[in-house]
């Protein structure tokens, strides 16, 4: 009998299943999205229950199109998106508010508070991750202090949970309250080293333990899907957050690789192995994943500004009809003619981390035109992901050999040569793009026995395409010169 593993894939703005053979093939899948709420400048909320309802929508449709019978599942991983914050009554479910998403700011002077108490070292050794509001550990405490929900909390009425765990609740028999480290790690909670929670932060942030949930390992039993959802019990045995299961899915297991996920923003993510390495840089330490109880960490670092300066370039500035068409008027001409364009439209992240700089063109003439601009847009996300690759190598004091890539532009060939050209190193696109699902899925194959190692799991990866790099290094330094002296030209610029 056929075994298939299947991906739930819950993102930020929509819910998607997976399913794949055995050997790592796409047999279905399906999406639907759901609706995003702001309901203040710089808030952003998810409705639970379109969470729970679209993921589960999406799973059965994905089932039913693939043709397969639910008795040939052999076991399903779940992925997410990350530091979105949920809280709800353990004993009817029922949220006390709307999910907290990642990107909402609302607890930015929570933030500002505990680094004004000098938390800010505690919480970096701790945790690995730089304090910001986009963890989940102030959106909680928001939630315990807005609803005033701190004894119930104590008594242990009161769940939370990321979005995994929030699956876990609800679609699992028993309602097991659990999560996984790499979920945990992003929660601004857990103790990335000891790889539980973390009693000193948890006194910082006024947060009682009592709420939160098991931390279990990223492969491995986690319980099993209720019948009622697909008419049968099925084993669920895996869950990563959305950018740790891209990691694997890349099949980066192995110390020095590299993957950059070329969507919206960017985010690169390299495996250090099992020594988790803190960054001189302004880097993110992660778990990137745990298995049979062991962690293995990542350094983490994005870009704001990726496929979204294309988009801008679309929907603001009418230069294109739409992001794919990018490429060939990139490549209707042989440079930018010394135009650079920094795409700081909300600030710069890692390694500037300079909040006040702003979108700047830089280098312009009488003869630059619409190319030379799109041209430059699109190097700009090779720019900065290529200044993301040099911090992580001097943190981890070597090169990569290659960096894989997936996500919607680096369908891009144009992007993915300048993006080797740039790093000096081969930039390889694999077959399956749908990395993320085939990471949960893969650690779902762990979990279940059908791989009996990471080394196994590897097998299925595909190299599709590489770019090898093929700029003379005096080029290549000149453009990097040029690009640094165009960040600096969009530093600072806001008034502060
Ligand atoms: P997300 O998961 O963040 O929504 P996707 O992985 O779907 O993002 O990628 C979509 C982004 O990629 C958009 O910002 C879009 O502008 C950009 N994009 C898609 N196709 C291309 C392309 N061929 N060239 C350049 N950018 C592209």
């Amino acid at each position: 009998m056929s075994r298939y593993l299947i991906a739930l894939d819950q993102g930020t703005t929509s819910s998607r299943a997976v399913v794949f053979s055995e050997d790592g093939k796409v047999i279905a899948s399906h999406g639907e999205e759901f609706p995003q709420h702001y309901p203040k400048p710089g808030w952003v909320e998810h409705n639970p229950d379109d969470i729970l309802r679209s993921q589960v929508s999406a799973l059965r449709e994905t089932v039913r199109i693939s043709g397969i019978d639910v008795s040939e599942i052999a076991a399903i991983g779940i992925t997410n998106q990350r530091e979105t914050t949920l809280l709800w009554d353990r004993t009817t479910g029922e949220c006390v508010a709307n999910a907290i998403v990642w990107q909402c700011r609302r607890t930015s002077h929570e933030v500002d508070k505990l680094i004004a108490a000098g938390c800010g070292d505690t919480i970096r050794e701790k945790t690995g991750l730089i304090p910001d509001a986009y963890f989940s550990g102030t959106k909680l405490k928001w939630l315990l202090d807005r609803y005033d929900l701190h004894e119930r909390a104590e008594r242990g009425e009161l769940c939370f949970g990321t979005v995994d765990s929030f699956l876990c609740w609800h679609l699992l028999e028993g309602r097991p309250h659990v999560t996984d480290a790499t979920n945990a790690s992003r929660t601004m909670l857990f103790n990335i080293h000891e790889q539980k929670w973390d009693a000193d932060l948890l006194r910082m942030l006024d947060i009682p333990e009592a709420v939160l949930p098991e931390v279990i390992d990223s492969a491995g039993p986690v319980g099993i899907l209720n019948p009622s959802v697909l008419g049968r019990r099925i084993p669920v045995t895996a869950i990563a957050g959305d950018q740790h299961a891209s990691l694997f899915g890349q099949g980066c297991v192995k110390p020095g690789t590299v993957k950059n996920t070329y969507g919206t923003g960017c985010f690169m993510l390299m495996n250090t192995g099992s020594t988790p390495v803190t960054s001189k840089n302004g880097l993110l330490t992660t778990t990137a994943w745990r298995i049979g109880g062991k962690p293995a960490y990542a350094l983490e670092g994005s870009v704001f500004m990726g496929g979204a300066t294309i988009q801008w370039l679309r929907d603001e500035m009418k230069m294109l009809d739409h992001a794919a068409q990018s490429e060939q008027i990139a490549e209707s001409i042989k440079d930018t003619g010394g135009v650079y364009l920094v795409p700081a439209f909300t600030g710069l992240g890692a390694p500037w981390w300079d909040q006040y700089s702003r979108g700047t063109i830089v280098g312009m003439t009488r003869g630059t035109g619409r190319a030379h601009i799109v041209r430059a847009a699109l190097e700009s996300i090779a720019f900065q992901s290529a200044d993301l690759m040099n911090a992580m190598a001097r943190d981890c004091g070597e090169i990569p050999l290659r960096m894989q890539v997936d996500g919607g532009a680096s369908a891009n060939g144009f992007l993915m040569q300048f993006q080797a050209d740039i790093l000096g190193i081969p930039v390889v696109r694999p077959g399956v793009l749908e990395t993320t699902a085939l990471g949960a899925a893969l650690l779902a194959g762990i979990g279940a026995g059908i791989y009996a190692d990471t080394a196994e799991t590897t097998r299925v990866w595909q190299a599709d395409l590489t770019f090898s790099p093929r700029m003379e290094e005096r080029a290549k330094e000149t453009a990097l010169r040029g690009w640094h002296k165009a960040v600096e030209k969009a530093r600072d610029w806001c008034e502060h």
